[in-house]
């Protein structure tokens, strides 16, 4: 390693020799990509992975990260037997600790989700927790979550069981070699410059880990990554640990307390103890420097005390013991604490795969994903929640910070499925935006973005109490629902993206990216998009406004990478995108009486047969030029309102001053999420992601078979003809107080079955809806169906049409 002369070119180079950078190699190579070298400027594991704690779990809030933590767990064997370096693996299981019972119902959730994903943990008393773990005072849980998939390795040995296994394979890993720059060359392959001599390669990956966001840097991008400090401590000898080693035969599992916000293992003769401390600190936030060697940062025991109090209480025997070593050492997050993989919009053949806070649960599937991608075009699972473009522009350095250090802080604190985080925020606005907090609007963020979740009415403090169960939205919910389906609402729309696609070869272009059929000048279609796989990847509304002129509305969080997919295949004349982001900006208002406000706005002919369902065309309303489409999400009826920025206020004074003997009034988004449950619609990162096909999401007819070919029409005809494995089906549920959000398992005959993709209370027709999937054979079954909500199987009905206006009458009407 290091002797011998580096290798002028190669199809990969991999930067970084820390436990990810050496995951990828290892995972090229195990698809047959031999000739690929990784560049470490120092000695493998000599960043963020020597001093790790080494721990691993497979719990994660996105399920589909929880799958590839799995995989990685499960993968240790494998590369210990292929090379013949120990891992160290010590797979002792563990308690996850509920100190509160609402602890006790995340931790329910979390093991209802495990269901469907193949996972066997299991809900058990803290009595049986502390038979399980002997070292807690079992007076502080009210429950615990066995998870038999935990325990810790071996850092170092686990990194160099990743290398060898990758150099069997072909690979060649080079030390001491620091690279210096990045020089893409005409055709998009690099010039990696090193200490050592340059390099030509075809792709580059960023592994860099605490230095992923200098190695950005030297091809001009900013990453959303920010190292943070973090200590553990390790105790003396225990005669505890001693006794509890000698009458359970083993070792003692790890444990997680929540309440306590520690993590805790036995290391040799004693334990290790971390804490993920409310006083976070950032370390080195703005640059990394070249000369951090394998240096431990100064403990700062007093940061955290607070914890450790708590943590001495709940495990008693720690406190009567000397602490034998305090580790403080660096590692890197993105904002929401989850990995950044990918490639990078806008540049070829450069990659991604930094921020990955736990390498020990997260490197493998991170490297198996990443692979896949080089190698094939595609990650081959599901890996939204980590991929790098799930970020834009307004993730700078300044709110990264803001946000990493609040998902650190609050790393062991519950997320309430209503609770937005305040950190970094306000950050993005719309015009009006202090117009609807004066309107009472209770705000979330999604991209950056504030955005009115609910309006609390006049005298009420517009305020949210957090819980998985129904809370103090519901009833104002319910009655901004009720202004839509009775008279008129409006609601702010910029979130949503929006593109424009212009040029004589735009038309051409649209037909092969997206499923549906071209629609003619002045109509919209939806319509999804599909990978090479059938897969979705993407649903939009698209709309042709002239020739060659066409705006297309998608998902807001999506749009970075929706551009990544788009510019990745723009012919290189003829066609030309662009992402509005807030330089359009909408309002929708919808409702029995939105044509008769509409009417009232514009001189133009509004009426049904003028201005059918779907139509769209350019509209002055009052002096504001607009564009303005027939098409709504609530289901009812309703128009779609686009301005220019600086028109967006007067518009909202028009709408509320014309729409006032109409009834008009504000809605938000959880209203809105109501009513496309109530019509059985579904959405982007719900009901339709890279997983599933179109027919299996009940989008089938938008696929228009009989145009020219479009990408991933051929595996969209084998779905078809084979009918796919999956189902999207809506269910009534049996709900009492809670109702589904989504990652619910869904059962039949005793049986898990499926998984709910989203749900909600349909206000407006009084039930509790879920939507999810079920395999293709069951999906015409009429009962035997149960959703388990918090813990508690509940009977649930498919609803095989909307609950609401099932025909579309009112819609179309
Ligand atoms: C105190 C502590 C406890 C932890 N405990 C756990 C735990 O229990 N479980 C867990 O899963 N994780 C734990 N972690 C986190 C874990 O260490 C990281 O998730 C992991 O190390 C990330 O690995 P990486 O390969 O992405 O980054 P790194 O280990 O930082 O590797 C990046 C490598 O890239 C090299 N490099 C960078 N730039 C260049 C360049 N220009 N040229 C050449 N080489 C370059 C660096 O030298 C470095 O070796 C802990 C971390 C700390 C600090």
């Amino acid at each position: 390693m290091g002797d011998e002369r580096m290798k002028t070119s190669a199809k990969v180079v991999v930067i970084g020799g820390g436990v990810v950078g050496c995951s990828v190699l290892y995972h090229l190579t195990k698809l047959g990509w031999t000739d690929v070298l990784l560049i470490e400027r120092a000695e493998l594991t000599a960043g963020s992975t020597w001093h790790a704690a080494g721990g691993f779990h497979t719990l994660n809030g996105d399920p589909n990260v929880a799958k590839l933590q799995q995989y990685t767990v499960e993968l240790y064997k494998e590369i210990e037997q292929k090379s013949g370096v120990a891992c160290g693996l010590h797979l002792t299981g563990g308690v996850m600790l509920a100190g509160t019972p609402e602890r006790l119902d995340w931790l329910k959730m979390a093991h209802a989700k495990g269901r469907y994903l193949g996972m066997h943990t299991e809900i058990i008393s803290a009595e049986e927790a502390k038979k399980r773990m002997p070292l807690i005072d079992e007076k502080y849980f009210v429950g615990a979550m066995y998870d038999p998939l935990e325990g810790h390795l071996d850092p170092y040995g686990t990194t160099h069981a990743y290398a060898k296994s990758a150099r069997l394979n072909g690979a060649d890993i080079v030390v001491r070699n620091r690279v210096l720059e990045l020089n893409p060359r005409a055709d998009s392959t690099w010039d990696v410059i090193t200490e050592q001599g340059t390099i030509h390669a075809e792709h580059v990956v960023n592994a860099g880990g605490l230095w992923a966001r200098e190695v950005g840097r030297m091809v001009g991008i900013e990453l959303p990554v920010l190292a943070m400090e973090h200590m553990y401590l390790l105790t003396d000898d225990l005669q505890e640990v001693a006794e509890a080693n000698k009458t359970t035969g083993k070792e003692v599992i790890t444990a997680l307390d929540f309440e306590g916000e520690i993590y805790t293992r036995q290391e040799r003769g004693g334990m290790l103890m971390g804490t993920y401390e409310k006083a976070a600190k950032p370390w080195s936030e703005q640059e990394t420097p070249w000369d951090f060697g394998q240096n431990l940062l100064e403990p700062d025991l007093d940061r955290i005390a607070p914890e450790l109090e708590v943590g001495f209480e709940h495990f008693p025997s720690y406190g009567n013991t000397g602490i034998k070593k305090i580790i403080n050492g660096p590692f890197t997050f993105a904002p929401d604490g989850n990995p950044l993989v990918g490639p990078i919009r806008g540049l070829k053949n450069f990659w991604v795969a930094c921020g990955v806070m736990a390498g020990f649960s997260q490197g493998g599937g991170v490297g198996l994903a990443l692979s896949n991608w080089i190698v094939k075009g595609d990650p081959g699972f599901d890996v939204w929640g980590m991929d790098v473009a799930r970020y834009g522009d307004y993730a700078t350095l300044a709110y990264t910070n803001a946000k990493v250090r609040e998902n650190y802080s609050r790393r062991f604190r519950i997320r309430f499925p209503n609770e937005e985080l305040p950190a970094g925020r306000p950050f993005r606005t719309t015009p009006i935006y202090d117009r609807l907090l004066a309107d009472g609007a209770v705000m979330g963020e999604s991209y950056g973005l504030e955005y009115p979740l609910w309006f609390a009415p006049k005298g009420m403090e517009a305020r949210e109490v957090f819980s998985f169960r129904r809370s103090t939205d519901f009833e104002h919910v319910g009655h901004e629902v009720a202004r839509v389906r009775t008279s008129v609402g409006v609601m702010e729309t910029s979130g949503y993206a929006k593109y424009r696609v212009t040029g004589e070869g735009a038309e051409n272009w649209l037909s092969q990216m997206l499923a549906n059929k071209i629609p003619a000048t002045g109509r919209m279609v939806l319509t999804p998009m599909l990978n090479d796989n059938g897969k979705l990847i993407g649903d939009f509304t698209l709309a042709k406004l002239g020739a060659g002129d066409f705006l297309i509305i998608g998902s807001g969080p999506a749009e970075q990478y929706h551009m990544r997919w788009f510019e990745a295949h723009l012919p290189a004349t003829g066609v030309r995108i662009e992402a509005y982001g807030l330089n359009l900006v909408g309002l929708s208002i919808a409702g029995p009486n939105a044509r008769a406000l509409l009417q009232k706005l514009t001189p133009q002919d509004v009426t049904n047969t003028a201005f059918p369902f779907m139509a769209i065309r350019k509209m002055d309303l009052g002096p504001i030029p607009a564009i303005v489409g027939r098409v709504t999400f609530t289901g009812d009826l309703g128009y779609e309102i686009w301005v220019k920025p600086e028109y967006q206020r007067a518009l909202l004074d028009l709408i509320f001053k014309e729409g006032s003997d109409l009834g008009i009034g504000h809605f938000g988004l959880r209203a809105l999420n109501s009513m496309r449950l109530e019509k059985n619609f579904g959405t982007w990162a719900r009901e339709y992601r890279p997983i599933y096909g179109p027919y299996e999401a009940g989008l089938g007819r938008f696929a228009d078979m009989k145009k020219n070919d479009f990408i991933g029409r051929t595996a969209a005809a084998e779905e078809k003809a084979s009918g796919g494995a999956l189902r999207l089906i809506a269910f009534k549920v049996d709900a009492i107080d809670a109702d589904c959000i989504g990652d619910e398992p869904i059962w039949h005959n005793d049986k898990v079955v499926g998984w709910v993709t989203s749900g909600g209370y349909g206000h407006w027709v009084k039930a509790s809806i879920a939507m999810g999937y079920v395999p293709k054979d069951l999906a015409d079954k009429a009962d035997g169906f149960e959703i388990e909500v918090i813990g508690e199987r509940r009977k649930a009905h498919p609803i095989r049409e909307a609950l609401f206006d099932p025909k579309g009458e009112k819609m179309r009407g």
